[in-house]
């Protein structure tokens, strides 16, 4: 599991993203959501830190995301191609913030 693996950011969804989030229920699945008892609600997402080998552009990305990513390949740890120098994998690229530490030392 990722979340063994590194060090996650938790992180609480603030109350403009759950109006949001309730927003896009609504809309795009025609569910209501109860706004004022969700809003009571606590609600943390996690992410984890990815930074890049070569430019060192930092980046919060949704662990969902990466986990998706990371458990269909084959990578000791994840990888995103940097949005920022563009560069993929071999000449530069996002790694968790521990492997980037690790490699830069
Ligand atoms: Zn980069």
């Amino acid at each position: 599991m990722i979340e063994n693996q590194f060090k996650i950011k938790r992180i609480k969804v603030t109350d403009e993203e759950k109006r949001e989030i309730a927003l896009y229920y609504l809309e795009k699945h025609s569910i209501p959501v109860d706004l004022d008892a969700y809003l009571k609600m606590e609600i943390f997402e996690d992410f984890l830190e990815m930074k890049c080998v070569k430019c060192d552009y930092s980046e919060d990305i949704d662990l969902d995301v990466i986990s998706d990513l990371y458990e269909l390949g084959d990578d000791p740890y994840p990888v995103l191609s940097c949005d920022k120098c563009g560069h993929k994998r071999k000449s530069g690229y996002l790694v968790p913030l521990e492997i980037y530490n690790a490699k830069k030392k």
